[in-house]
């Protein structure tokens, strides 16, 4: 099996399963629909169906929409979208908000057992009353309303009596608890807004931490798996289950969420790179969506392959982002096509080939995976070469073309430059090379050897492509810790356009179709364009400094 990387939470449930404790394994992964899914859920999505796929269990996609200030279906259909395309199939799709009415029978019965109150302080004052890890909490005045107000008013609340604000149902548990969690957590809100889901059949709406245990809880899920800031919450969620005496007893385990270097990863700030205008949606290529990563060409066994080796700790670390790159060149590396593509032209003219004839040419389509066979390129007159593959002035160990060397042209002859034509500015426009018809590829030509080997497109049936290069969106990603804002680290070299050339082979890819430029890297077709150019997007460079 391709999936089970040793990790603490596997461990546990490889132990709840041989002890019998665990029949079925069950898992989910619980978004809310406020906004894409990163690469941070991948992490998630990975562990949750994996664990449950090894031992033949189940996973659930269950949207956790219990806020609907910030949801919305466009989210829920994205989310949807890129869990299947990372490869995975959710058993149960379910929302939290199905689940209002059982919620509020629960609420009910918390209240009925004098463990939870209706509460009319301000959120402010809650927060005051709260206290301190140093100091204990104080108790509300309305703390002490009996089990029948307690029913009217959360009624009434329920009714739409009372404006958003105006009173809160909290659990009655501890106000001097060292865990500040169990300081009578308010587990109701009133809020009259509609629901992506509910429409306005509610005004109140159950808080994540009341809503997350029973959700679990209603689904059977056997090992609740969540990131570690919510360590401190487990008490609460355990208490919930307990006292609103749900029938199964899921347990919540916490590891470490995923950090990458140069990335931001909170869905509030991509949201307003968006929002703002840094990128150009969620999709952008620069993006650490799904959405965005798919678009700049990753693939989904790469992710995968990624968030495998990245392990599951029960602690947050920060992880190099040239890890993701490695993943995904190893991943390409066998099945990208290899091609040509010219990102700065300069024309040359090899003056000694025959004028109007072109001559097609066998080049492997991968070396590294010879079954995919051979393509034909063809070769002329006139010819492109990138601009940086001449220096009329080079310095020592130049091995690429300067007035009187010779280069090989990938897959064809031996050129060498005899003239500099120049425009009235003194920029070089054009070279005039000779070639030598003995040196073709392939030939087994031994007569003489050069240094360079450079590539090429020839001229008069290039089609012209548009090559869009990525960097970092964010240079520095803790910057903020200093004062400052994420936005202040905005690389604004995140995208550079050139305009080139393609071999004519490529005349009919399609959307998402990957390959590998000689010597620059790999390309994806983007899927989003509208224009009749040709967009490639670079996944990544060929260069490599990371080692696992
Ligand atoms: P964000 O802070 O980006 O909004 P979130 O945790 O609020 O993230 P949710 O939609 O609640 O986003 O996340 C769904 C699941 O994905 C949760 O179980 C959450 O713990 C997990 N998750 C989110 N971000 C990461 C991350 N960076 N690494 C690992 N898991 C993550
Ligand atoms: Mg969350
Ligand atoms: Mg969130």
């Amino acid at each position: 099996v391709e999936h089970n990387t040793s990790n603490f939470i596997r461990n546990i449930v490889i132990d709840d399963v041989e002890s019998g404790k665990t029949k079925e394994v069950i898992t989910r992964f619980p978004p809310e629909p406020n906004g894409y899914l990163h690469i941070g859920h991948a992490k998630s999505i990975v562990l949750n169906f994996d664990i449950a796929d090894e031992f033949g269990g189940k996973t659930n996609l269950r949207f956790d929409d219990t806020n609907p200030v910030k949801e919305d279906v466009e989210f829920v259909e994205s989310i949807k979208k890129d869990v299947e395309w990372l490869g995975y199939n959710w058993d149960g799709l379910f929302f939290a908000s199905d689940y209002f009415e059982e919620m509020y029978s629960r609420a009910i019965l918390l209240i009925e057992k004098g463990l939870a109150y209706v509460d009319d302080l301000s959120a402010d004052q809650i927060r005051e009353y709260r206290g301190t890890l140093t100091e204990p909490g104080k108790e509300s005045p309305f703390r002490g309303r009996s089990v029948e107000e307690n029913l009217d008013l959360f009624k009434r609340m329920r009714d739409g009596e009372f404006r958003d604000g105006e009173k809160v149902l909290r659990a009655k548990i501890d106000m001097s608890s060292p865990n500040i969690n169990l300081r009578d957590p308010v587990i109701y809100r009133i809020a009259h807004v509609p629901h992506h889901n509910t429409g306005t059949k509610w005004c109140i709406y159950p808080m994540y931490a009341f809503a997350h245990p029973i959700e679990d809880a209603i689904e059977g899920v056997t090992h609740s798996i969540c990131t570690l800031e919510f360590e401190d919450q487990r008490p609460f969620y355990d208490w919930v289950i307990k006292e609103c005496e749900m029938p199964a007893v899921p347990r919540q385990y916490e590891f470490g969420r995923l950090n990458l270097t140069n990335t931001v990863m909170s869905k509030r700030k991509l949201k307003q790179l968006v929002e703002e205008g840094y990128v150009d949606g969620w999709d952008d290529p620069r993006m650490p969506t799904l959405s965005g990563l798919r678009r700049r060409g990753y693939t989904p066994e790469a992710i995968r392959n990624f968030c495998r080796e990245i392990g599951v700790a029960k602690t947050s670390g920060i992880v190099d982002e040239k890890m993701l790159e490695h993943f995904v060149r190893e991943d390409l590396k066998l099945k990208a096509p290899r091609t040509m593509g010219i990102l700065k032209p300069l024309k040359v003219v090899i003056t000694n080939y025959p004028e109007g004839e072109i001559e097609m040419l066998d080049a492997e389509i991968n070396p590294e995976n010879p079954e995919m066979g051979m393509r034909k390129i063809p070769f002329g007159r006139e010819i492109y070469i990138e601009q940086e593959d001449f220096m009329e002035d080079p310095p020592k160990k130049y091995f690429r073309l300067f007035p009187g060397n010779e280069v090989r042209l990938k897959h064809a002859y031996f050129i060498k430059c005899e003239e500099v034509i120049k425009d009235a500015d003194g920029n070089v426009v054009e070279l005039h090379c000779t070639y030598d018809p003995e040196t073709k590829s392939g030939t087994g030509f031994t007569g003489r050897k050069v240094k360079g080997t450079i590539h090429w497109v020839e001229a008069t049936q290039a089609i012209p492509a548009e090559f869009r290069l990525y960097e970092p969106l964010i240079l520095d990603e803790d910057a903020e810790k200093e004062g400052g804002s994420f936005l202040d680290h905005v690389n604004p070299n995140s995208l550079i356009i050139e305009q080139g050339f393609v071999e004519p082979n490529m005349k009919d890819v399609k959307g998402n179709d990957k390959f590998q430029f000689f010597r620059h890297g790999y390309f994806n077709v983007d899927p989003k364009n509208e224009s009749d150019k040709l967009i490639f997007n670079l996944i990544v460079s060929l260069k490599s400094s990371f080692k696992l």
